[in-house]
């Protein structure tokens, strides 16, 4: 019988503008078996987004009644907003073997790396601080001031890419897909998990 690892947890975070959402949807289309997490914010929606397909969009006080009822493996304030990742959620995908992607802050990484150090995060950065606002001002979904806040909070953001165990520099986007899709697939070929993974393949290679 095979082995059954539990699933690995992949964090992705970058500053507001660099092309983390797009990059890590083209990823879930060329790796289906990842399941991307859908996070809880109190920030309200911007024009097309869904509730339970971009966030569960929630107001602050339920926000707040589930952060003290503990529903939450990790939640931040960004931007003036909170945002959280429900662990009962996080936590059943992984018991079945199934590798969580997470699109967070680099402080919700923070409480994920505590909790599970096994996790594996990528730090996606984009080519120049010219090219970084390009893109937030570009997007045309935000207010004048939330660019504003955003581009003012990215130092920080960035501050903490030192952190993670990967960092992509998203200037071409084909070669950033390629890149972030070759970690996700060494990740998976690591010897721990392999072992278990073909436990049955090993034995009878040993027989
Ligand atoms: P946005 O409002 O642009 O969708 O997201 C703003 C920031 O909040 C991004 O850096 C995003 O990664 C982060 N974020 C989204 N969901 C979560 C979450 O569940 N937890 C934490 N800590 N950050 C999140």
């Amino acid at each position: 019988m095979t082995g059954a690892p539990g699933g690995t947890l992949f964090i992705v975070a970058a500053p507001s503008g660099a092309g983390k959402s797009t990059l890590v949807n083209a990823l879930l289309e060329r790796e289906p078996s990842i399941s991307l997490s859908i996070s809880h914010t109190t920030r309200p929606p911007r024009a097309g987004e869904e509730y339970g397909r971009h966030y569960y969009f929630v107001e602050r006080a339920e926000f707040e009644r589930q952060i003290a009822a503990g529903t939450f493996l990790e939640h931040a304030e960004v931007h003036g907003n909170l945002y959280g990742t429900s662990l009962a959620t996080v936590q059943a995908l992984l018991d079945q073997g199934r590798d969580v992607l997470l699109e967070i802050d680099w402080q919700g990484a923070a409480q994920i790396r505590r909790a599970k150090p096994d996790c594996v995060g990528v730090f996606i950065l984009p080519p120049s601080r010219a090219e970084l606002e390009r893109r937030l001002r570009g997007r045309g979904s935000d207010a004048p001031e939330v660019i504003e806040r955003r581009l003012h909070n990215s130092r920080e953001e960035i501050a903490h890419a030192h952190e993670f165990d990967y960092i992509v520099v998203n200037d071409g986007f084909e070669e950033a897909l390629a890149d972030l899709q070759a970690i996700v697939r060494a990740v998976r070929h690591r010897t721990a998990l392999q072992w278990k993974r073909h436990e049955a393949l090993i034995a009878e290679l040993l027989a």
